[in-house]
């Protein structure tokens, strides 16, 4: 089932719903939908990439609970923050010195330089 054509019920008036007209909740219909929650806004601390040292040995992508080492030709490209919940394995994993965990309002002040 695509995303478009999810169906969400509207529960504006729910106080005048029957249970027996609820939607069961807890229940996945359409599998693969993870992609779809933006769960980056989870993290307290995020990875911060060193190109430079990264020699796209690709430990951290193998490591990576949440799939969200980018990956393009065989080579790192990025991190997805839409998803990453900062855990820091990656970091843990990588041997080559290319990633290091800062924690979410030190990256804040590094971009907005405050
Ligand atoms: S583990 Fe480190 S060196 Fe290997 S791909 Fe990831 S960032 Fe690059
Ligand atoms: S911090 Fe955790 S979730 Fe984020 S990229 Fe690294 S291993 Fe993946």
């Amino acid at each position: 089932m695509s995303p478009e054509s999810r169906t969400f019920q509207d529960v504006t008036n729910y106080d005048s719903l029957t249970s027996e007209e609820f939607l069961p909740g807890g229940i996945v219909n359409d599998p693969g939908n993870s992609v779809l929650y933006i769960t980056g806004g989870w993290r307290s601390e995020r990875p911060v990439w060193n190109q430079e040292n990264c020699n796209d040995c690709m430990l951290c992508w193998v490591h990576c609970p949440d799939s969200s080492i980018l990956v393009e030709n065989q080579k790192m490209i990025g991190i997805d923050f839409d998803h990453c919940k900062g855990c820091g394995v990656c970091a843990l994993e990588c041997r080559f010195d290319a990633l290091e965990m800062i924690t979410e309002p030190d990256s804040l002040s590094e971009e907005g330089g405050n």
